[in-house]
Formats: structure tokens, C-alpha cells, sequence
């Protein structure tokens, strides 16, 4: 018999998502453990590009990031094209995280709300029992035994593992698997340059298939002579983005001289979030459900937004004594509401990037094909609005690249049917499988449209 002990939530995974959601449950009362595999000291690290928009901690009431937690505030980002000869810039106020001070002190505010984490510890089975999970074993690294935790709830935070929900019955709706394809794949290193950054505030981000096929590079200054540089590709395929990374990147002259601090790679899901964050007594939130944006893999203040929604359903249910899907589907709506229904637009532009050539992106970006603003408000929105496409289309028709203005129409007609389906979600659970038809013949329709071969997005 292993020790056993019981709480109301178990949580799996000590990332941005897991911390924050532990806090907030702690808070309210509830017991709660939170199982991860890294040491206590070591928790907030990971690979990762380290940018976040400052709109998400007023929205989401989480103190802003200060001190050690900032390394750098930023005040727009640039999209460069493949040629590098031009650049959209999206304007807004974000930091340059120190990711491991930000974890530690998210960490902190769990501990000291009550939270009880089990560190160098990972999941190892989920014991189902009547249609729930009954209790997870963990190897506990300080006891360096195995050990039973019982709760009510489980929650899976473990960030794209999905350590938890990938071991549950596979007509469990959660389990759903993830295509690689689906995902980006990245090298990233941290470094102290010889000479200065020009304009230190500004991110650069280079769209490159050739340099980066189905992803882009990135250049994250963290202050005037330190930077995060990395380069992401889609998944699925053999290449290496390290090997990548040094082919194009470490020849350009800011390399020259520089120091590396840190390196690593890493996996990001870049698609639409998990058909539902929950199923029976278990919820995923996180990279575990797919959260971060389909274009650039930001995934920290999605991770946060999901932890948030699931708060809020769970608390409910605790308070009313009453877990099931039923009375925690109210995280799906929360999620959509803040970000999913974008997030779901979103992912058909990543599909339509994802097969656009550098000649494309060159004349979309030097051409301002799209104005800065109407870009400020597809990264914002994910809305591409049709107007803004037929008033391309009359300015351009007759010019140049028709093929590819009227693909754009279709694009920006699937982004708006993508996003109104995530604004119809369903109330309740009974539909879910009907709407889920429903997206899929959306994806199937819209490749169709744009002769893109099933399997291959
Ligand atoms: C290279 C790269 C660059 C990125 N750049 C950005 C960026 O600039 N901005 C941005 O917003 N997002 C970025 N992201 C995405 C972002 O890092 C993630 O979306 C976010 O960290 C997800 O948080 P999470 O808490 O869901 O998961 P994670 O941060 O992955 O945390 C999961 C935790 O679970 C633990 N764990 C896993 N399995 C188990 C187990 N079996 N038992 C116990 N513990 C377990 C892990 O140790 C980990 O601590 C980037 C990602 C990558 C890979």
C-alpha cells in the first residue's frame, strides 16, 4: 500500500498556468497539491522567447511583473519580411520577462495562499474509478517513494506533455491527441552582445520560409546589449532548428563577439485550443490544451487567461459540492470568451502563412498589402475584415498577384465563420461532438478553397 493523501485539487505541472491556477483556488480555502517534476528551486524556468503583452495583467488581476521578473520594457514589435527590406509594426507595451523570477514569485503567491507542491516529483498513473479519476500516483522525488494523491478535481498543467489527460480512456474528449504538425519547434539561446542594440524597446520577429520554414526567427532585446534570439519551425518534419539557427543566424554580425548565457530548445502547440478543457473530473489548461496563439506561440498570458477561466468554473463547482463536465463547462465559455474564439480565427491564418511563399510575404509586407493599423487589429482581434479585403481587391485587381487577393478573401471569409463558430460554443456538453463536425467541415472547406492538401496543414 502506498502513503496516500487527500485535497480537493491535484494538479500536475508547475509552469505559468498550474502556479497561477493554484493560487487562485488556495485563496478560496480549498486544499490543493501541485505535483512538478523540477526542484523547488529550479520551477519558472524554461525555454522560451520571454516576450508578454502588459494588457494581460490588469486584465487577468495579476500584480505586474517588477524588479528581477523585468528585464526589459518593450514598446512595439516589428514583422519583418523574408527580403528584411520592410516591416509591419504592431504597437503596444510589453516586458521582456526574466522567466525564472516571474515563476518563482507566481511560486511564492501559490505557496503562501496554502498551496502544497510536491517538487522533483512527476506523475506516473491515473486511477479512474466510475467514470472519475479517483486518485493520481506520483513519484515523490524528497520521500523517493511512490504516493497516492486523492482529490476531487485533477488538473493537468503540464504544458505540452499533457501528462495527464494523454493517460485518460481516449473516448475521455480531453484526450485528444496532437499533430505535430501542429506545433512549432524552436532553438532559442540568451546572449551578451559586443556592441549595443539599436532601439533595445523594439522585438523583430522574420518571417522566412526558407529560413525558417512555417515559423519565423526572432531577436528579443533584453536590455541594451543582452538578447533572446531564437528561430522556430513547424513540427512533424526532420529538421533541426538548432542546426537551422547556426546555418542563418549565428553568420549575422550581432554574433560577432557575443557571449551565450543560456540555450535550449522547446515545443509549442500553434493551433486552435483542445475541443474541451474538460471532461468529467478534469480540467487541462495551459500548453496541456493547446492555449498558445496559433502565429507566434505566445503562450504565457493565453496559459494565464485559461488558468483564470478554469478558476472560476472550479470554484463554482467546489462551492455547490458538484464536479462533473456539466458544472465545469463554464471554463470552455470563460476561455472562448477571452481568447479561444480569436485564437480558432487565428489558426486559419496560420494555415494560410504556413503556405504563402517568401515572394508572397515579400509583397504583402513591402506592398502594405495589409496597413499597419488593420494588422494592429488582426493581432488583436483576429478578425481580417472582409471590407479591408475588397478594398485591396478594387485598389489591386488589375495590378499584380490577383491569385493571391482572392485567396485573401477567402481568408479573411474563413477567419470570420472560424471565430462566429467559437462565439456559438455550446451551452452544454450534448453538443459538443455536433459543433466540433460543424469547425472540421470549416477546415476541410477552407483548404479545399485554397488548394491545400488535406493532412498537410
Ligand atoms: C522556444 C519557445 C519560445 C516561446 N516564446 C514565448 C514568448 O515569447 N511569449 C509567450 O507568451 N510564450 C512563449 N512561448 C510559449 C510559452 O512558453 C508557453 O505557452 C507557456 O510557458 C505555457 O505554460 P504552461 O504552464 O502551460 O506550461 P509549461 O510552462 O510548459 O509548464 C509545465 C510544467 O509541468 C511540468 N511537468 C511536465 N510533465 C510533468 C509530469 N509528468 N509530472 C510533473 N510535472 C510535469 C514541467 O516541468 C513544467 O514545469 C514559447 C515557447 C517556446 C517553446
Amino acid at each position: 500500500m502506498v502513503h496516500a493523501e487527500k485535497y480537493d485539487v491535484v494538479v500536475i505541472g508547475g509552469g505559468v498556468a498550474g502556479l497561477f491556477f493554484s493560487r487562485l483556488i488556495a485563496e478560496k480555502g480549498f486544499t490543493i497539491a501541485l505535483v512538478e517534476m523540477k526542484p523547488l528551486s529550479e520551477i519558472g524556468r524554461k525555454v522560451c522567447g520571454d516576450a508578454i503583452d502588459k494588457k494581460y495583467f490588469a486584465k487577468l488581476n495579476l500584480k505586474e511583473p517588477t524588479g528581477s521578473e523585468v528585464e526589459n520594457i518593450v514598446k512595439e514589435v516589428r514583422v519583418y519580411s523574408p527580403s528584411e527590406r520592410s516591416y509591419l509594426t504592431v504597437k503596444g507595451v510589453g516586458y521582456q520577462l526574466n522567466r525564472k523570477a516571474f515563476g518563482q514569485r507566481l511560486l511564492r503567491e501559490a505557496m503562501e495562499s496554502g498551496v502544497i507542491v510536491f517538487d522533483k516529483s512527476y506523475l506516473k498513473k491515473a486511477i479512474l474509478k466510475k467514470s472519475l479519476v479517483s486518485e493520481v500516483i506520483i513519484y515523490d522525488g524528497n520521500r523517493k517513494n511512490d504516493i497516492a494523491l486523492k482529490g476531487r478535481v485533477f488538473v493537468d498543467a503540464s504544458g505540452i506533455a499533457g501528462a495527464l489527460r494523454t493517460k485518460l480512456p481516449t473516448d475521455w474528449w480531453i484526450s485528444e491527441k496532437l499533430n505535430y504538425r501542429e506545433t512549432a519547434v524552436a532553438y532559442r539561446e540568451i546572449r551578451f552582445l559586443s556592441s549595443n542594440i539599436e532601439d533595445p524597446d523594439v522585438l523583430r520577429i522574420y518571417l522566412s520560409q526558407e529560413k525558417a520554414p512555417g515559423g519565423y526567427w526572432w531577436f528579443f532585446p533584453k536590455g541594451l546589449r543582452k538578447v533572446n534570439v531564437g528561430l522556430g519551425i513547424r513540427g512533424g518534419t526532420d529538421l533541426n532548428p538548432r542546426s537551422i539557427f547556426y546555418k542563418y543566424i549565428a553568420s549575422r554580425g550581432f554574433f560577432k563577439g557575443s557571449e551565450i548565457v543560456d540555450s535550449g530548445g522547446g515545443v509549442v502547440p500553434t493551433r486552435r485550443p483542445l475541443r474541451t478543457l474538460v471532461f468529467s473530473n478534469v480540467v487541462a489548461i495551459g500548453d496541456a490544451a493547446f492555449t498558445a496563439n496559433p502565429i507566434h506561440g505566445g503562450g504565457i498570458g493565453p496559459s494565464l487567461t485559461s488558468a483564470w477561466a478554469a478558476s472560476k468554473a472550479m470554484l463554482n463547482a467546489l462551492e455547490v459540492g458538484e464536479i462533473s463536465t456539466e458544472k465545469l463547462w463554464l471554463t470552455n465559455k470563460l476561455y472562448i470568451r477571452a481568447y479561444g474564439a480569436k485564437q480558432g480565427s487565428l489558426d486559419f491564418l496560420r494555415i494560410f502563412l504556413q503556405n504563402l511563399s517568401d515572394e508572397d510575404l515579400n509583397y504583402i509586407i513591402e506592398k502594405k498589402v495589409i496597413s499597419e493599423d488593420e494588422f494592429l487589429e488582426l493581432s488583436i482581434t483576429g478578425d481580417l475584415r472582409m471590407s479591408i479585403v475588397e478594398k485591396m481587391l478594387k485598389a489591386l485587381k488589375f495590378i499584380r498577384r490577383t491569385s493571391l487577393l482572392l485567396k485573401l478573401r477567402v481568408l479573411a471569409d474563413y477567419m470570420r465563420k472560424a471565430k462566429q463558430h467559437y462565439l456559438a460554443y455550446p451551452e452544454n456538453p450534448s453538443d459538443l461532438l455536433r459543433w466540433e463536425h460543424k469547425l472540421l467541415k470549416l477546415y476541410r472547406e477552407f483548404m479545399e478553397r485554397l488548394g491545400i492538401r488535406a493532412g498537410v496543414y
